[in-house]
């Protein structure tokens, strides 16, 4: 776990009640939440504060956005998680983590073929299919 106030602080940002209370929601997240489900958790941070943080805890590299295809951004917290991805049941909407995307030769295949491009920061993957419940229906 990581220590809230630290990880704020270390990012520039004011310790704030509603700041903690968004973290603390997303730390205990199993799975990727929309700004909705985030302002649940939070019992009472209004929703414009909860998108403004969610957005400015993106832009300090606290929080990625992810995109699961569902026509709002879903997120979740970077510090403390390995590189994983998402398998997504495209039927019931489970959501499922994996590790281990190997996606540097992917990367090297992309620069070797790029003409514009130097150098690869981040990859980001998502992988659409049915449950093992939904496959059988
Ligand atoms: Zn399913
Ligand atoms: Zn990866």
């Amino acid at each position: 776990m990581i220590v809230i106030a630290d990880a704020l602080k270390k990012r520039g940002f004011r310790v704030t009640a509603p700041r903690v209370s968004i973290f603390n929601v997303l730390q205990k997240a199993s799975y990727p939440m929309s700004v909705q489900e985030v302002k649940m958790g939070t019992k009472g941070v209004d929703t414009v504060t909860v998108y403004r943080t969610l957005e400015a805890f993106k832009q300090a590299g606290l929080v990625v956005q992810v995109d699961l295809q569902r026509g709002h951004a879903l997120y979740e917290l970077k510090e403390g998680k390995s590189d994983h991805h998402h398998i997504v049941c495209m039927s019931c909407k489970k959501i499922e983590d994996f590790t281990g995307c190997d996606y540097q030769p992917i990367a090297q295949q992309a620069l070797k073929k790029s003409k514009g491009f130097a150098k690869i920061i981040s990859h980001s993957l998502e992988l659409f299919g049915l449950c093992a419940l939904c496959a059988t229906k």
